[in-house]
């Protein structure tokens, strides 16, 4: 497996960041993931703009101008032999002293790296996912912006745990006002009556992409759409649910806390959605 670290591409025996980097340390830096279809990228302009918009929140500067990223995650699927590949680009603050202040560390560190992009079992798309509520609450955007994607990724662990410890996919997380936000790694879709529903991005949440692109999918299919804010009680009226994020496109959620959502199966308008996104990718790739 290739790497790219910092101006180069080496092995993955060699590709070792300092115990001094600050991302290591103090979760000081910003990530980013893709994937290919077909070898061909999805999202990519989307993808950069993210990267940079986090790393600006941070006070950090990407290291790669912004026409070189194409042939440089070009490179990294292509040297890794792969066509559906999944990307996960690693910006750090770099090496530097303990301590804090971004100023000890004069160079960012850059990773790329490309690996085949995981399949999900059929079955969790045939049957749907359980989820169960988190305890621990999604940060608060006015103390760690849930739109920086960040390498400091406690708060969506502690709540993976919970879910692990419940014997559940994954955890959906409340904001400190007990409003819905998102899921750990995914974003968070529920229908009632025939509309849309996610939570809006203000409530403290990832603006992820694949949720975009489903919106934008619903809309031009004619199915009410709304983002807002929302308890958790909205979903004991719920007929549907779903996750979205860039490995697994649409995924149907079929529980919450072990209590059935709408039929307990992937609905109606779940199943919709992911014919439409999947006959659609070709739109969106670069
Ligand atoms: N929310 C969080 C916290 C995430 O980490 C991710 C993906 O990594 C998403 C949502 C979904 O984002 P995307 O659709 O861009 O993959």
């Amino acid at each position: 497996m290739w790497i790219y670290l910092n101006d180069r591409f080496v092995d993955r025996k060699e590709a070792m960041v300092s115990v001094f980097d600050h991302g290591f340390l103090y979760g000081d830096g910003v990530y980013e993931t893709l994937r290919t279809y077909g070898g061909r990228f999805f999202m990519l302009p989307q993808h950069l703009a993210r990267l940079q918009r986090s790393a600006r929140l941070i006070g950090l500067s990407v290291p790669v101008p912004e026409q070189d990223w194409p042939s440089l995650l070009r490179e990294a699927v292509d040297r890794n032999g792969l066509t559906e590949a999944h990307l996960r680009i690693t910006l750090s603050r770099g090496e530097g002293e303990l301590g804090l202040d971004p100023a000890l560390c004069p160079h960012p560190t850059l990773v790329v790296m490309a690996r085949p992009i995981a399949q999900y079992p059929a079955h969790l798309f045939q049957e749907g996912v359980p989820l169960v509520l988190a305890t621990t609450r999604r940060n608060l955007a006015t103390a760690l912006p849930p739109q920086i994607k960040s390498l400091n990724f406690l708060n969506n662990i502690l709540a993976k745990r919970e879910a692990g410890q419940a014997g559940a996919f994954d955890a959906l997380m409340l904001n400190a006002e007990g409003l819905l936000t998102e899921c750990t790694t995914s974003n968070f879709f529920f229908v009632s009556g025939g509309c849309l529903y996610t939570p809006a991005v203000d409530c403290g949440l990832l603006d992820g992409i694949t949720r975009e692109v489903v919106l934008t999918l619903a809309r031009e299919a004619g199915i009410p759409v709304e983002e807002g804010r929302y308890p958790a009680e909205c979903l004991a009226h719920a007929d549907e649910a779903f996750l979205t994020n860039t490995s697994m496109e649409l995924m149907p959620v079929r529980s919450l806390d072990g209590a059935p959502i709408g039929s307990g199966r992937p609905g109606p308008l779940t199943q919709k959605l992911r014919t439409l996104f999947r006959a659609n990718i070709a739109r969106f790739l670069g």
